[in-house]
């Protein structure tokens, strides 16, 4: 389940939202200051997937399927094995 960051562009709190489904409206209010206007982040944290600091990057490799189409393979390092 992807995890968001978001990071309250008026006073730098940073909050987390998860997505069960990507087509819900999202809703945004800063605990703090009562903001909703925010950028996202990349977690560092509880989800690997994103390219965050510490290099866990998806890589995608390509491998022949046949001599006529090739299938895209996705390959994630770490913790998602
Ligand atoms: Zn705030």
């Amino acid at each position: 389940m992807p995890i968001y960051e978001f990071k309250c562009l008026e006073c730098g709190e940073i909050i987390e939202k998860l997505f069960l489904n990507p087509e819900d409206p999202v809703e945004l209010k800063c605990p703090k200051c009562s903001s909703e206007s925010f950028e996202r982040v990349l977690s560092t944290t509880s989800y690997a997937m994103g390219a965050g600091p510490g290099g866990n990057q998806p890589k995608l490799t390509t491998k022949s399927c046949g001599s006529s189409s090739q299938c895209m393979t996705l390959e994630i390092p770490g913790p998602a094995k």
